[in-house]
This record gives C-alpha cells, sequence and structure tokens, in this order.
C-alpha cells in the first residue's frame, strides 16, 4: 500500500523570515492531519531554518536541487551529503525548470540520482513533455526515455527509495491542469515501465506524483487516480492555507 505524499515545491519564494512565518502558521494547521506524508522544497537559504521548525513535527524537509560531487571547486553547488547534515529527507531531481533554463539533461539527471542514493535521500525525479509534444501525441515518447534514463544503473532495493513527478510542462504554473485520466494514463505507463525495468513488486512501491497546477479545488479529483500517489505543488503550497488545503484534500 502506497502512502500518499503531498510535496510543496517553494521555487525561489519564501526567504528566512518569510519561512518562519510559514511554519508558524502550517505547523498548527496540519498537526492532526492523517494519512499523507507532507514535504515541503524550500530554496537552499531556508533550508536550516525550515528543518529547525519542523524539528519533532511530521512535515519532512527537502532541495529543490544537488550537484553530484561529495565536494569540490564547484562554486554555486551543493553537495548531497550537505544536504543530508540539514537533514533532507528527499530531493527534487530534474525539474523542467531546471532542465529549461539550467542545461539539466537526464544524463545529469542520473548522476544526482545516483548520488543521492548512496545517501539514503529520496530523490523526487521529475519528468513532463511540452506542449508541443502532448499535441503531436508525443507525450510517452518523450517521459517514457526519460524515466529509462534517470533510472540507469540505479539499483533499487524495495522502490520506497525513489519517487517520481510526472509534471507536463504546460501545466506548470499555467492553471491549466491535467485531467486526472490523462494524468493517470502517463503515470500508469510510467509504472508499467519500471515494471520492466526491475519487477512488478518495485513497481508497485514507487510512488509517482502528479505536479501542474494543483490547488485545493483540483486535488481530490486527482488523488482518486490508482495509480496517482500523491502530487507535486508548486504556486499553491508557498502560503500555508492553500497548502494545508491541499494537505487536508481527504
Ligand atoms: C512545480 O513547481 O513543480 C509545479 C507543479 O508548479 P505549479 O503547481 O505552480 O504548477
Amino acid at each position: 500500500m502506497r502512502h500518499p505524499l503531498i510535496a510543496g515545491n517553494w521555487k525561489m519564494y519564501n526567504n528566512v523570515s518569510e519561512t518562519m512565518r510559514f511554519f508558524d502558521d502550517f505547523i498548527k494547521l496540519v498537526e492532526n492531519l492523517e494519512g499523507v506524508e507532507i514535504a515541503i522544497f524550500p530554496p537552499f537559504t531556508s533550508l536550516w531554518e525550515a528543518a529547525k521548525k519542523t524539528a519533532g513535527t511530521k512535515i519532512k524537509i527537502g532541495a529543490q536541487n544537488v550537484h553530484w560531487e561529495e565536494k569540490g571547486a564547484f562554486t554555486g553547488e551543493i553537495s548531497p551529503n550537505m544536504l543530508k547534515e540539514i537533514p533532507c529527507e528527499y530531493v527534487i531531481i530534474g525539474h523542467s525548470e531546471r532542465r529549461q533554463h539550467f542545461a539539466e539533461s537526464d544524463e545529469t539527471v542520473n548522476k544526482k540520482v545516483r548520488a543521492v542514493l548512496k545517501h539514503g535521500i529520496k530523490p523526487v525525479i521529475c519528468v513532463g513533455e511540452n506542449l508541443k509534444q502532448r499535441e503531436e501525441n508525443l507525450t510517452l515518447k518523450v517521459v517514457l526515455p526519460q524515466v529509462r534514463k534517470a533510472l540507469a544503473d540505479v539499483e533499487l532495493l524495495s522502490g520506497e527509495e525513489i519517487v517520481f513527478a510526472y509534471e507536463p510542462i504546460w501545466a506548470i504554473g499555467t492553471g491549466k491542469v491535467a485531467t486526472p485520466e490523462d494524468a493517470q494514463e502517463v503515470i500508469k505507463s510510467i509504472r508499467k515501465e519500471i515494471e520492466t525495468l526491475y519487477n512488478k513488486n518495485i513497481a508497485e512501491n514507487i510512488r509517482i506524483l502528479y505536479g501542474g497546477s494543483v490547488k485545493p479545488d483540483n486535488i481530490k479529483a486527482l488523488m482518486q487516480e490508482r495509480d496517482i500517489d500523491g502530487v507535486l505543488v508548486g504556486g499553491a503550497s508557498v502560503d500555508p492555507q492553500s497548502f494545508y488545503k491541499i494537505c487536508a484534500y481527504k
């Protein structure tokens, strides 16, 4: 039985003082919420404060990016062991904004996935097609190779150590959400692909999220689909009230 994961990607929002205010409100709101795992991905500068605020609560912390090397002359980069020390339980890898603006490729995604697994950090690996590809019916031809390349030479024990997020690029920050049926169809195909690469058990254990304009009013329908195990939320996760409403979708 896969445990639902509601993940909030703050992108480049919420500085340290805003982070403190967010958690002052949010921790009280989610205190009695059962049956969902909640993870928040603040910018690097707010990670430490977020970890301090959430220590002893059920809220998990993750980073939005990572480098694959342990240490070295890589100005501006952050290594997996630096994240582990925070401690981060998760890290987003291959978000479409990083693929689009910062030359993230399937190869760097794969290096990062392999590096963080060595430290016991769970990667949330993002895949998704753009609008042109969707209109040309190329969704699976784009997404499934992204999945395969992300997992090249990745050994999995149970499948619980990684998470995928299917995020159609045309739905991110646009207000255009994929229909639950469309999201389900792609996510089911991703699971089938993982079964081909590993086995049925691992495929059934891996959590696959949907991301793209998730809001309090569309989460419920998405979560009713069999293969959608949670959501990756951008814009609507920055404010404690709206993110709480998403977490309390049941
Ligand atoms: C995201 O940043 O991963 C995302 C899905 O953004 P939004 O919810 O704003 O579309």
